[in-house]
């Protein structure tokens, strides 16, 4: 294997037996960055390369101490709404084009303490709107298996980053698919931990009541991994719980017998190939045991329009820090899809209107949890796929928002109700990725991943890699 399609377990490994130093792994990924990153903008900001490589040395020379912090010397990128201390922080929008921050976020603070070495921010569908990455003002992500194609958004560069094999795993943030989508159209796993899992401190705010913080990842177990070091409490997010975080990469040996749950509201309308990768993945999971059990969720097709409304409210009042006077640039550079939404949330709240728009969707996203509660007593798992349709060209969604909101509609529901899902790569129609999505009950995150991995093990997708062009 080349020393660039590691996946974290596999880099660890190496760094641990002295077979590849944390120099090495950097120098690689630096090299890949410079030949791919012009066509795939997959990153809006690269660190300085010498600062880089002396953090690498550093971490060469704690390990060779005897030092073994789990990501020690472990290149990853950051999905450019975290805010990194000292380096630029956009959210893909030139109002944030020169803003440098006085913080990190809880979560790179956290995969800093252990040890990882950030390469860079990657690219994003502009303040994480979007489903597409062409949202973003720094140049549209490519998809790497198919260049005219889009990644998925809104964690765009970060699906594009890891399925290039330009770094080892990427952060993400999902408030309504943003890492399940690129990670279904990346050939990758893709996390939405349970809300207030993992502290949303130092995340540029897109709507606070469903802002969940993961990342993309080329193994399951990396993902696992990865969560051990983000998740947990953290004082200066009162959102967060308190619940106690498990190392979840060493809990995924059992393997107990799961019923999973098929909504069939999650398969209408959708394209015959697509429902048939989806089942066969399913009867993957069939062959190995679990028990199969069609569901319905009638209120399901209730969610994408509850969504809409109680997102753009909360972008609304979120984005309305962003005045031009304390910082940033002034509000005539929001492009038109923030404008939108800004406008959908001031109406959806303002007097006379909120009892007709907002307060009718939070008690529609009332009946969703309860609806999905009651499921999870007869299942312990739900199962679908994760985007309607595989993969589409740029520009085939962008002119017509309401054709792109609709790509949204079967990962929301899991951000209304705040339960963890995951996407894990199933296989490829006309040659384009797709993935399984698997939903589950409050932090019964270590189920989901113990599931995936058997997809994982069975259908071993990470096999198939993507040919890049420079
Ligand atoms: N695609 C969804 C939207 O446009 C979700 C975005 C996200 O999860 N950040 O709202």
């Amino acid at each position: 294997m080349k020393l660039h399609e590691v996946s974290l377990q596999e880099a660890i490994t190496l760094l641990r037996s002295k077979r590849a130093s944390s120099v090495e792994l950097v120098n690689v990924f630096l090299e890949r960055i410079k030949k791919y990153n012009p066509k795939l903008h997959a990153f809006i900001t690269v660190r300085d390369e010498q600062e880089i490589i002396a953090e690498a040395t550093k971490a060469d020379q704690e390990r060779a101490k005897g030092s073994d912090r789990l990501l020690l010397g472990i290149p990853i990128v950051l999905k450019d709404n975290f805010l990194t201390q000292g380096l630029r922080t956009t959210a893909a929008s030139k109002v944030l084009d020169d803003y440098i921050p006085q913080y990190d976020a809880t979560a790179v603070s956290r995969l800093k303490n252990a040890g990882a070495i950030i390469l860079g921010k990657t690219n994003l569908d502009a303040w994480g709107h979007g489903s597409s990455g062409e949202h973003t003002e720094y140049g549209i992500t490519r998809n790497p298996y198919d260049y005219e194609r889009v990644t998925g958004g809104s964690s765009s560069g970060s699906g594009a980053a890891v399925a290039s094999d330009l770094c080892i795993a990427a952060t993400g943030t999902d408030t309504g698919g943003s890492n399940r989508q690129p990670a279904s159209y990346c050939n990758l796993v893709g996390l939405k931990p349970t809300y207030g899992r993992v502290s949303r401190y130092g995340i540029i705010a897109m709507a606070s009541t469903t802002d969940s913080i993961g990342h993309l990842t080329k193994r399951v177990w990396d993902s696992a991994a990865i969560l051990s070091v983000t998740a947990g409490n953290d004082p200066l997010d009162a959102t967060s719980s308190t619940e106690p975080v498990q190392q979840y990469h060493e809990r995924l040996a059992d393997k107990g017998r799961v019923k999973i749950g098929i909504p069939k509201e999650f398969f209408e309308g959708l394209e015959t190939k697509l429902v048939t990768k989806v089942l066969q993945a399913l009867d993957v999971l069939k062959a190995r045991g679990h028990r199969l059990i069609e569901i319905s969720l009638p209120n399901v097709k209730y969610a994408y329009a509850i969504y809409c409304v109680t997102v753009s409210s909360e972008v609304s009042s979120n984005l309305a820090r962003f005045d031009g006077i304390r910082y940033g640039f002034p509000r005539q550079r929001f492009q038109d899809e923030a404008k939108r939404r800004i406008m959908i949330g001031t109406h959806s709240l303002s007097a006379g209107y909120a009892d007709q728009y907002y307060k009718r969707a939070i008690a529609g996203r009332t009946l969703l949890i309860r609806e999905f509660e009651e499921a999870f007593q007869k299942v312990d798992l739900i199962a679908g796929p994760v985007f309607p349709f595989p993969p589409f060209k740029h520009g085939e969604r962008e002119k017509d928002p309401l054709k792109m909101y609709l790509s949204d509609v079967l990962t929301v529901p899991a951000n209304l109700t705040g339960h963890p899902a995951i996407s894990v790569p199933i296989g490829f129609v006309d040659n384009l990725p797709n993935g399984l999505q698997l939903i589950a009950p409050h932090f019964s995150e270590t189920r989901l991943f113990r599931v995936s991995l058997e997809v994982e093990q069975e259908l071993r997708m990470y096999e198939r890699k993507p040919r890049l062009k420079q």
